[in-house]
């Protein structure tokens, strides 16, 4: 069976090389005789994989010496719980901006543990953009500023940072690794696995060391970032072969000469779909302009009648995936690294024939 373009927003689409490379390691990786997910987390071989996955990490995003670079278990949802816990101990405040669903998320889960200095928010606007730096008011005896830099389902990104004294702790679930970053500015930044890294698992999160400190004892052991940095990622068995396929994807990112060359890229396929949706009577993406995410595009149809033909048209010539998220409904398609030009070419190519098609 042929393989499909699926545009999902995550579980994504994988590199098709990545796939059959751990195909052919499966029964028996590097002559050990057994498959990554039978292999003991402590024995030398894992570990090997562990320390090659942090190692590609820190030179594709040219990570410094002070951060440390950790496996999370658990999902993004985690972090929104455990942050709080590990880095608002012994502040009133916590600063968070709001631009969409999983920021609103987020702030849910830290008003569990501190009092939430909402610092701006588009809410007003239907998440359709992002508040002027000028409206930000952020408590500056906030433990930290925490940003959603992209909104995977409002398709909102932005890539500026405030000149703040907080540490800046940042969601990168659905943009890590699609375009250059200055981690310096960063004290935490995490994204959930299943976008641009790997398949669902594990959290990459990075941690400037001088944050560490903040994590108290009393703390659930496996919550505890000091703990996890100490025990590098290990304090009870990490999701193996989810993080053995992020060593894949890295060492094939590396192959498209890093993050630089595929930005490139996924400047592109930006450009290219923005331009048809903005061209188009029948499609339209209600982003402001100034801030369309370039991994997740979300549009609608102008009569929505159409949009399950959409769909099932768009299946049945192996564009996979495109329905909006089920609150937001419309269409959308996220085109992560992992998504080539030549899918969104074939994509546009079909947009182009149905909206022919309904007189557009
Ligand atoms: N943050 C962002 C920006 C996301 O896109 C998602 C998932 N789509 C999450 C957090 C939550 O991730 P998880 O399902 O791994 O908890």
């Amino acid at each position: 069976m042929a393989r499909v373009y699926n545009f999902s927003s995550g579980p994504a689409a994988l590199p098709e090389e990545v796939l059959k490379k751990a195909q052919r390691e499966m029964l028996d990786w590097q002559g050990v005789g057994m498959s990554v997910m039978e292999m003991s987390h402590r024995s030398k071989e894992f570990t090997s994989i562990l320390d090659s996955a942090k190692q590609r990490v820190k030179n594709l995003l040219k990570v410094p010496d002070n951060y440390e670079i950790l496996f999370v278990q658990g999902g993004a949802s985690t972090l929104f719980a455990q942050i709080p816990a590990n880095l608002a101990y012994g502040f009133e405040t916590v600063s968070y901006l709001d631009t969409g669903v999983w920021s609103s998320k987020a702030i849910k889960e830290a008003a569990k543990y501190a009092k939430v200095n909402v610092v701006a928010s588009s809410k007003a606007q239907n998440y359709t953009t992002v508040p002027d730096l000028s409206e930000w008011q952020i408590d500056p005896n906030s433990a930290y500023l925490h940003i959603v830099q992209n909104e995977t389902i409002g398709g909102v990104e932005f890539d500026f940072l405030p000149e703040t004294d907080l540490p800046i702790v940042a969601d990168l679930s659905s943009t890590i690794l699609s375009r250059e970053i200055d981690i310096s500015r960063y004290a935490l930044i995490y994204a959930g696995a299943q976008k641009n890294i790997g398949p669902v698992g594990s959290v990459l999160v990075i941690i400037r060391k001088d944050m560490l400190e903040r994590s108290q004892d009393s703390l659930p052991s496996v919550w505890n970032f000091k703990q996890l940095a100490l025990n590098n990622s290990m304090i009870n068995t990490p999701p193996t072969y989810s993080i053995y396929l992020a060593n894949l994807v890295l060492e094939w990112l590396d192959e498209q000469g890093g993050v630089s060359e595929i930005e490139k890229v996924n400047v592109e396929k930006a450009r290219r779909l923005y331009q048809k949706l903005d061209s188009s009577r029948l499609y339209s993406n209600p982003i402001d302009p100034a801030y369309r995410s370039r991994m997740n595009v979300p549009f609608i149809l102008q009569d929505e009648s159409l949009n399950s033909e959409f769909l099932v048209e768009a299946e049945n010539a192996g564009l996979k995936t495109l329905a909006g998220h089920r609150t937001v409904g419309g269409m959308r398609a996220s085109i992560y690294n992992a998504m080539p030009l030549a899918g969104v070419d074939a994509l546009i190519e079909f947009m182009s024939a149905f909206e022919k098609k309904h007189g557009y």
